[in-house]
C-alpha cells in the first residue's frame, strides 16, 4: 500500500513526499481511512509505530475539507480538533508533527502546555487556531481563564492515554471532556489496554473501530536487549567505563528518580562526557534545551527520568541504557522503544544490581523473553550481595497490559542477574567474564 491509497489531498501526499515515506506504517494503513470516515478509534500503538501521523493527517485532510465553514475558520479561541497527550515534550513533538504533515495546507496550530508563559498561548488562541495539542492541567487553566472555548470541537484525540491515567489526569480528561460538544470523533491512542483505559475507553468512545498493531518493542529483532549484572555502587563507574571504552554518542540514560538524574548527569559531566539532566522539576527552558542539544549531538548523554522521556522521538537513536530499571515493568518497554526506530537496529541494555531481580524476573515475563547476561571485567557483582531487608513486591501500576499478547503468564523464570548466565549454561562469574568482555556494547 502507498500513501496515494489513502486518498489523502494532495498537500499532505506531498508534505508525506517531503519527509521521505512512501508506504504507510500498520497504524497509518488501518487507522486514517476510518478516521476519514469518522468513526470512534481504539488504537492500541505505541510510540514509534508511526502513531502520531495515523491521526494527525486524517485530521489534517478532514479540516482542510471544511470549505463549508467559513464562520468556524474565523471565530476566535475555538479549535476544531484538540489533541491531548500527557507530556509538555510530545504535545510539542505533536505540534511538529501537526505543521511538518500541515506545511502546505492552511491550517494553524498551537501547542499548549504549563512551564511557559500563558500569554503568548493566549495570544495565538487569540488569533485563531484550528487544532490544539495540549497537556490537561495548562488546557484546563486556559478554559478557567475563557482564553479558551472548546465548543467548535469536532475530533478530540486522547495520545498514549494509558500514560495520562498513569500521570493522574483522569479527572482533567473528564472536566475538559464536559467542555467538548456531544457529537464529536474520538480517538484514543494507547500503548496498553490496562484496565482502567478500557474503562475510560467505554465512556469516551462510541462504537469504536478497535486497531491494534504489533508491539513494535516486543518484536524486539531491532532492538538488542542486554543485561550487565553489577554491584548497586559500581553502577556509575562501570557507566563511565562504557562511555569512554565505546566511544558513546547520543546515549539515553534512564534513572529512576530526579535527584538520581541530577547526580548522574552531574557525575558524566565531571568526567568529560557531556550530558544535560531532563525531569519534571526542570524548566520547559532546560528540558527543551536540553533535548536540542541532545538531538544535535552536542550531548553524549541525556539522562532522564520515565515521564520526561515520554515522545522523546529521535530518528536512529543508537542506545537506551537503563542505570536502574523501573518498577513498572511496562515502562521497560517504553524506554527500549526509544530505540530501534523507524526501521533502524538499536541497543538496550541495563546495568542490574542484585536488589533489582524482581523488576528483572517483571520485564522477563512481560517480553517473554530472557534477557543475555554479560558481566564486564573489573565489575564483577559480588558473590555474596549484602543483605537487605525483605522488601514488598513493587505493585505495577498498570496489569494485564502487553496488547492482548497474554504478557506475564507463563514465561520461564530467569536466573537471578548475578547468576552470570550465558548460552552455555550457568557458569562461574570470572569464567562469564572472561567469556564475554567486550564483545557487545559497541
Ligand atoms: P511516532 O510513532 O508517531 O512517534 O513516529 C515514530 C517515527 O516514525 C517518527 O520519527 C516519524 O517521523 C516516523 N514515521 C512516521 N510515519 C512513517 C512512515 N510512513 N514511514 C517511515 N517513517 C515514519
Amino acid at each position: 500500500m502507498h500513501f496515494t491509497d489513502l486518498g489523502l489531498s494532495a498537500g499532505l501526499l506531498r508534505a508525506i513526499g517531503e519527509q521521505g515515506y512512501d508506504t504507510p506504517t500498520p497504524i497509518q494503513a488501518q487507522a486514517i481511512p476510518h478516521v476519514l470516515a469518522g468513526s470512534d478509534l481504539e488504537a492500541l500503538a505505541q510510540t514509534g509505530t508511526g502513531k502520531t501521523a495515523a491521526f494527525v493527517l486524517p485530521i489534517l485532510q478532514k479540516l482542510t475539507s471544511q470549505t463549508d465553514s467559513p464562520l468556524e475558520r474565523v471565530s476566535r479561541n475555538r479549535p476544531r480538533a484538540l489533541i491531548l497527550v500527557p507530556t509538555r515534550e510530545l504535545a510539542a513533538q505533536v505540534q511538529e508533527s501537526v505543521r511538518t504533515y500541515g506545511k502546505h495546507v492552511a491550517i494553524r496550530s498551537l501547542a499548549v502546555f504549563g512551564g511557559v508563559g500563558m500569554q503568548p498561548q493566549v495570544t495565538v488562541l487569540r488569533r485563531g487556531v484550528d487544532i490544539v495539542v495540549a497537556t490537561p492541567g495548562r488546557l484546563l487553566d486556559h478554559i478557567t481563564q475563557r482564553t479558551i472555548d472548546l465548543g467548535a470541537v469536532q475530533t478530540l484525540v486522547l495520545d498514549e492515554a494509558d500514560r495520562m491515567l498513569d500521570m493522574g489526569f483522569i479527572r482533567d480528561i473528564r472536566k475538559i471532556i464536559e467542555r467538548l460538544p456531544k457529537q464529536r470523533q474520538n480517538l484514543m491512542f494507547s500503548a496498553t489496554f490496562a484496565p482502567e483505559v478500557r474503562e475510560l475507553a467505554h465512556t469516551v468512545l462510541r462504537n469504536p473501530v478497535l486497531v491494534e498493531v504489533a508491539r513494535r518493542n516486543t518484536t524486539i529483532e531491532l532492538v538488542t536487549q542486554s543485561v550487565i549484572p553489577v554491584d548497586k555502587d559500581k553502577k556509575r563507574e562501570l557507566l563511565l567505563h562504557l562511555f569512554e571504552n565505546h566511544g558513546w554518542h547520543q546515549t539515553l540514560v534512564f534513572t529512576r528518580t530526579k535527584h538520581g538524574a541530577d547526580a548522574l548527569s552531574r557525575k558524566l559531566d565531571q568526567a568529560g562526557i557531556r550530558s544535560a539532566a531532563i525531569h519534571g522539576d526542570k524548566t520547559q527552558g532546560a528540558r527543551t534545551r536540553a533535548l536540542a542539544d541532545f538531538k544535535s549531538g552536542k550531548l553524549a548523554a541525556l539522562v532522564a527520568t520515565d515521564i520526561a522521556a515520554r515522545g522523546i522521538d529521535i530518528d536512529q537513536l543508537p542506545r537506551v541504557i537503563n542505570f536502574e530499571l523501573p518498577n513498572v515493568p511496562e515502562d521497560y518497554v517504553h524506554r527500549i522503544g526509544r530505540t530501534g526506530r523507524a526501521g533502524s537496529e538499536g541497543e538496550a541494555l541495563s546495568l542490574v544490581s542484585h536488589d533489582e531481580r524482581i523488576q528483572l524476573r517483571d520485564i522477563e515475563r512481560l517480553i517473554k523473553k530472557d534477557l543475555d547476561k554479560s558481566i564486564i571485567v573489573g565489575f564483577e557483582p559480588s558473590a555474596n550481595p549484602p543483605r537487605e531487608p525483605a522488601k514488598a513486591k513493587p505493585q505495577p501500576r498498570r496489569q494485564g497490559s502487553g496488547g492482548g499478547n497474554g504478557a506475564r503468564s507463563g514465561a520461564p523464570r530467569s536466573g537471578a542477574p548475578g547468576a552470570s548466565r550465558n548460552g552455555s549454561g550457568a557458569r562461574g562469574q570470572r569464567d562469564g567474564a572472561a567469556h564475554h568482555n567486550g564483545q557487545r556494547h559497541r
